[in-house]
């Protein structure tokens, strides 16, 4: 799984084997979720043995799911070394989200979020990365009521034909813990991975990277592996971005949009979508949102509206619904695409910017912020770092037995 299709396909040539091996490989891995390799019949027995002795096919572990009242599913996985990390699955009627992490922890440090006061550890692996989306797809389709014979077949026929369309994750955005944009070639071949025909098969404009605004890696992105582009904005003005996410000092607010429009200028059928966390008193007041409209004006953008989730220890409040909604019809009013986003998951700290996995923290960002806090109010009882504890309180189901897996 740390191997994208051509990389892949030169693993078999060196073995001298076929380069459609590569395809077969694929499929058994991610279509059929195979993780045995003398499970593969279509590959000969020497082949199996000689893979299952020189491949290894290894996946990060789910050691709890937390499911939300509102249907939405958060898993915390572990990872080799300890480090843990969260997915979160969003089923829909007519789609299901799934949200991919792309760091243990963010080193980026923005000041509403409850994954930057975990610190930063390492990027993830590409295994670590798709293996998410392998292990959101057993987990969900394993609580699925068994499907009868005749309908199971087709299925089966259909994925072994490589159609992704009836899987249960049709979307996937990479806005978990993690800046991806810094873990540029890992997140680049998972993401291919998600869209290969051979693996998960989805279509470029259902897998969106959000980015805090690393430009020169977004340049770098449209022309290595152009997916929806969203970009975590949250403010109208540099002086207010630079305090909610500190990036901008590096890159301001103007390069930051003439990057987006170099992106969709050069896949001129895309639009951006721009993400604004509604902090009360802070971000959401009417001059801000006219100022957001000038901004965006002159580019194909959507604003997506995210009320903000709280959590101990933090100082910002969510705006009222009155003022998002005063927010949303200005913008409207100004012809700009905009839409508050459904709050899902926030029962089992799954929402937007609540993130926080187990991250072992080499920033030491974590122990400073518990320090200043208990140096000004009484000691929180589920602060930020036993965030995990805490939320395992929650409702929680079991898991059923799984293989490992993931071709290295
Ligand atoms: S909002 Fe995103 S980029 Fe900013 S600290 Fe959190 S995870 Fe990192």
């Amino acid at each position: 799984m740390s191997l994208e299709r051509a990389e892949l396909e030169a693993m078999f040539e060196r073995m001298g084997e076929p380069s459609f091996r590569a395809r077969q490989v694929l499929q058994w891995l991610y279509q059929r979720q195979t993780t045995c390799m003398h499970a593969m019949t279509d590959l000969s027995k020497p082949l199996r043995q000689r893979l299952q002795q020189e491949a290894v096919i290894a996946l990060p572990e789910i050691v709890r799911q937390q499911l939300s009242a509102d249907g939405s599913v958060k898993w915390l996985l572990k990872l080799s070394d300890g480090n843990c990390i969260e997915s979160v699955f969003i089923p829909e009627a007519t789609r299901g989200t799934l949200c991919v992490s792309s760091q243990v922890g963010c080193s980026l440090n923005c000041s509403f979020c409850a994954t930057a006061r975990q610190g930063f550890n390492r990027n993830l692996t590409v295994d670590e990365i798709i293996g998410q989306v392998w292990r959101a797809n057993q987990a969900w389709s394993a609580r699925q009521p068994a499907l009868p014979p005749a309908e199971a077949a087709e299925r089966h026929a259909e994925s072994a034909g490589g159609a992704a369309a009836r899987r249960p994750i049709t979307n996937i955005v990479m806005m978990g813990m993690g800046e991806p944009l810094l873990n540029f070639q890992s997140v680049v071949s998972a993401m291919r991975l998600m869209m290969d025909d051979f693996a998960f098969g989805l279509s470029r404009r259902r897998v969106t990277l959000s980015t805090a605004g690393l430009v020169p890696a977004i340049d770098r992105l449209a022309a290595a592996c152009p997916v929806s582009l969203a970009v975590s904005l949250h403010a109208p003005s540099d002086a207010l971005r630079d305090q909610l996410v500190p990036l901008n000092k590096k890159y301001p607010i103007a390069q930051l949009l003439a990057a987006c429009r170099r992106y969709v200028g050069k896949h001129n059928r895309q639009v951006v979508t721009f993400e604004y966390v509604m902090l009360k008193d802070v971000n959401d007041s009417a001059a801000q949102a006219r100022a957001l409209a000038r901004l965006l004006g002159d580019m194909p953008a959507k604003v997506n509206l995210i009320p903000f989730n709280s959590y101990a220890g933090i100082q910002y409040q969510r705006s009222t619904r009155p003022v998002m909604e005063r927010f949303r019809d200005i913008l409207l009013s100004k012809n700009i695409v905009t839409v508050t986003r459904k709050t899902r998951g926030d029962d089992i700290d799954a929402a937007c910017g609540q993130l926080a996995g187990k991250v072992i923290d080499r920033t030491r960002r974590s122990s400073r912020l518990l320090q200043q806090q208990s140096a000004t109010q009484p000691p929180a009882t589920n602060s930020v770092s036993v965030s995990v504890s805490v939320a395992a309180a929650r409702t929680e189901f079991a898991l059923p037995a799984s293989p490992r897996g993931v071709l290295a």
